[in-house]
């Protein structure tokens, strides 16, 4: 059996890593800020350093914040000894990085993929994410048995970095979504209508979604603790105007995720962009 590592612990890679536990796999883990390393079975080795968590693994699977933090992993990784390991990267990034971390893998006889994830911190609890995997056909089949048990539809989409090139574009959408929903809410407050009530037409009508429905609680409450936060869409919606989305909606969303952040909203739930609205547009 091969052996598994993951490195970073976060939102997503903590629930994404217990399922890789859960299914009995030999598994070690690494985070940054050791806090986060909790939790898991003695079965799990709990790694203090990278270099520990790679030479105990074949197949090591990543999930950081952004290109900043994959990149300094990597140029850690790259100093050790990595023939025939294989790495994951599940982190939404920019396709150039992506590609010349995987160009960095292969001359030290390492192989990569880019296996990006659609879904939240609910379904990477259950195993559910949607993955969109971009690299060589042989390393994604030695990858599918551990994506198996964190997505329930896992895609090959081609060449290195074809996974990230879905990954952005969905996200597009999904911004478009949390504004759009964020400004109807705002805009149903001020004709009088009661924010539950529209809120149950929403999600029950064509216009509601798993992203609608999965938003309610925080709408209904004002609470926005993240699950996703509103810095890491600012992130995605900048990788995909670099990545040629020169589109209206997605110049009004940079901007509106761009005050937010700046306004303190960055380290709320996206749908957080709500507060921001509220502040500056609802007077
Ligand atoms: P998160 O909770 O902020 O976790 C980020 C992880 O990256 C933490 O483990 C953090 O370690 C680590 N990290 C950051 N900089 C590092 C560095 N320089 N060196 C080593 N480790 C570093 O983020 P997340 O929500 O899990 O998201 C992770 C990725 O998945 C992002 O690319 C995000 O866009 C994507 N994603 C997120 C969601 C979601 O709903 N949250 C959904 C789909 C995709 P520390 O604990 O030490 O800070």
């Amino acid at each position: 059996m091969e052996k598994i590592g993951f490195i970073g612990l976060g939102n997503m890679g903590y629930p994404m890593a217990k399922n890789l536990e859960r299914a009995g796999f030999h598994l070690s883990v690494y985070n940054r800020t050791p806090s986060k390393s909790a939790g898991f079975e003695v079965t799990t080795t709990v790694c203090t350093t990278i270099a520990e968590l790679v030479h105990h693994s074949d197949v090591i699977f990543t999930m950081l914040t952004d290109d900043r933090a994959v990149k300094e992993v990597y140029e850690a990784i790259l100093q050790l000894e990595l023939v025939g390991k294989l790495f994951v990267d599940m982190s939404t990034i920019s396709r150039e990085a992506s590609v010349a971390i995987s160009h960095a893998l292969s001359v030290k006889g390492a192989s990569f993929l880019d296996a990006p994830v659609a879904g939240s911190t609910v379904p990477a609890a259950e195993g559910t994410l949607i993955i969109m995997v971009g690299g060589q056909q042989p390393d994604f089949q030695r990858a599918l048995p551990y994506l198996k048990t964190m997505g329930k539809t896992i895609k090959h989409l081609g060449e290195q970095g074809k996974g990230l090139a879905a990954k952005i574009a969905i996200n597009y959408f999904l911004a478009t979504i949390y504004q759009g929903l964020a400004e109807m809410v705002l805009f149903s407050d001020k004709l009088g209508i009661d924010r539950e009530t529209m809120l149950d037409i929403v999600n029950g009508s064509a216009s509601g979604s798993g992203a609608t429905r999965v938003k309610t609680p925080m709408l209904l409450t004002n609470r926005f603790e993240p699950a996703f936060s509103l810095d890491l869409m600012l992130k995605d919606l900048r990788l995909a105007k670099d990545a040629g989305a020169d589109f209206p909606i997605g110049d009004t969303l940079l901007s509106t995720f761009s005050a937010a952040s700046k306004a303190g909203y960055g380290a709320d739930d996206v749908m957080g962009i709500l507060q921001y609205l509220n502040r500056e547009w609802s007077k």
